[in-house]
């Protein structure tokens, strides 16, 4: 298969290179030239999480030197249980529990796929990789446990100070070793613009191995379709009684969410995909309205989805314009609606009382919004995407629901280790100085 960009369509690489740069030339995104066309019933019943990924995503490594690599590389990544639960709602409804990584959000999946694929694609011989990573609280603990201790590899990852919660910036300090973080003075859309500009740096980027991990590499992008794919063939048509599965994705970056997407226009019996957004509402009026109009994030209780200006919305358009002959998006089942802090409260509060479930902000716009499709008179079979486990968002839960709630283990454990992150400037050159003198310190070679 080959990839080429948002911004270029003359434009044709093959995998290991959209892997290895993360961003194309032009600043546009990786996409690949044609989406692969599956039969759901071509699948094994029954098949485990690592065996349907590696089925799900041969083709987009179909003729790459990774191919012969992709099973090993699925049986590491994707060795993460994946609950479907039932929800016990007003129609039938699952739970899809994507919070049972290392690091306790949906997010480990992708980035230890990339960081195998970056692994097997590493010259040895040559010089170390920098990682770059800008996090909204949870891509940059997962990006770090993904390349932890990997030879060869260098983290770096940028945070906006004081927007991510106590155990989130605890959390992302505690790798060490290899792993470099820096709490920016900024809100993260400061974070994502300063690793865009410094992947387009071609010099910068050449000097340093620079590679992004963010989901605006295709290498998150892809594997995160593996999960969708196999909760759609694990609810139907058993489950949902023939019909295909609505899902409901927290969105922010629209990374995880345009996942969903891609697997239901290659095949899978996915229905309507409805983002729910926290009250950054550039999604839903582009939804309303057909206009998109990116801006700055504004803070609230679903931090990791505090952004107006998701990355991936480039390759949303694409996909429809390109792929499917200029369809709108807006026409084809997909729909957003943004939920506001005082729901997100109430939502986790109600969960907590009425179902003994204590579900994480991000989660909880999802849930919120199948409250409100239900009440619209939605009564289809409905996945709720489950992004985090609710313990990394304690400082919010804790007080609605008024008890606390223990870490799982892997958490708990990077927790008890001390933390350190440096402050940065949200100003590239204080960027590219901090990146060079890591390069040349020769404690981090
Ligand atoms: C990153 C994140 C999201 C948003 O995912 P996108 O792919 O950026 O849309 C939602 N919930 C949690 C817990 C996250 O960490």
């Amino acid at each position: 298969m080959e990839f080429t960009s948002t911004r270029d369509d003359a434009l044709r690489v093959g995998i290991e290179q959209a892997l290895n740069s993360g961003l194309a030339p032009d600043g546009g995104l990786y996409v690949p030239t044609r989406l692969p066309d599956f039969d759901p019933a071509g699948f094994e019943p029954g098949l485990g999480l690592p065996e349907c990924a590696l089925q799900a995503l041969a083709p987009y490594f179909d003729g790459s030197s990774l191919a012969a690599r992709l099973d090993a590389i699925c049986r590491e990544a994707f060795d993460i249980p994946l609950p479907v639960t039932r929800l016990d709602d007003a129609g039938p409804a699952w739970m899809l529990e994507l919070f049972h990584g290392p690091t306790a959000a949906f997010k480990d999946f992708a980035a230890r796929f990339l960081a195998g694929c970056l692994a097997a694609l590493h010259d040895r011989a040559g010089p170390d990789r920098t990682v770059l990573v800008a996090t909204s609280g949870d891509t940059g603990a997962a990006v770090a446990a993904a390349f932890h201790d990997r030879p060869g590899f260098r983290v770096v990852v940028l945070y906006p100070d004081r927007r991510v919660s106590a155990r989130q910036a605890h959390q992302l300090g505690a790798f060490g070793g290899n792993v470099h973080t820096y709490r920016v003075q900024g809100d993260f859309d400061d974070c994502q613009r300063l690793v865009k500009q410094a992947l387009a740096d071609r010099r910068l980027a050449a000097r340093l191995g620079l590679t992004s991990a963010n989901s605006i590499s295709i290498g998150r992008l892809l594997p995160q379709t593996a999960y969708y794919a196999q909760a759609s063939l694990r609810l139907v048509p058993g489950a949902t009684g023939g019909g295909p599965i609505d899902v409901i994705v927290p969105t922010g970056n629209l990374g995880n969410a345009l996942a969903c997407i891609v697997a239901r226009e290659s095949g899978f019996a996915i229905g309507e995909i409805w983002l729910a957004t926290n009250a950054n509402r550039t999604l839903p009026e582009y939804f309303e309205s057909g206009r998109y109009r990116g801006r700055a994030g504004i803070r609230t209780l679903a931090n990791a989805m505090d952004v107006g200006d998701p990355s991936n919305f480039e390759r949303l358009e694409w996909l429809y314009r390109v792929l499917k002959s200029g369809d709108d998006p807006r026409a084809s089942r997909i729909g957003a609606e943004s939920i506001d802090d005082e729901t997100i409260r109430a939502t986790i509060r109600d969960e907590f009382e009425r179902h003994d479930r204590i579900v994480c902000p991000h989660t909880a716009c999802a849930m919120a919004l199948l409250g409100r499709l239900r009440k619209r008179g939605h009564d289809r079979p409905v996945l709720v995407a489950a992004t985090a486990h609710p313990a990394k968002f304690e400082t919010v839960i804790e007080p609605v629901v008024g008890r606390t709630i223990e870490p799982p283990e892997a958490l708990a454990e990077l927790l008890g280790r001390p933390s350190r992150a440096d402050s940065l400037e949200p100003d590239y050159d204080a960027l590219v100085r901090a990146l060079d003198g890591l390069a040349n310190n020769p404690a981090n070679r």
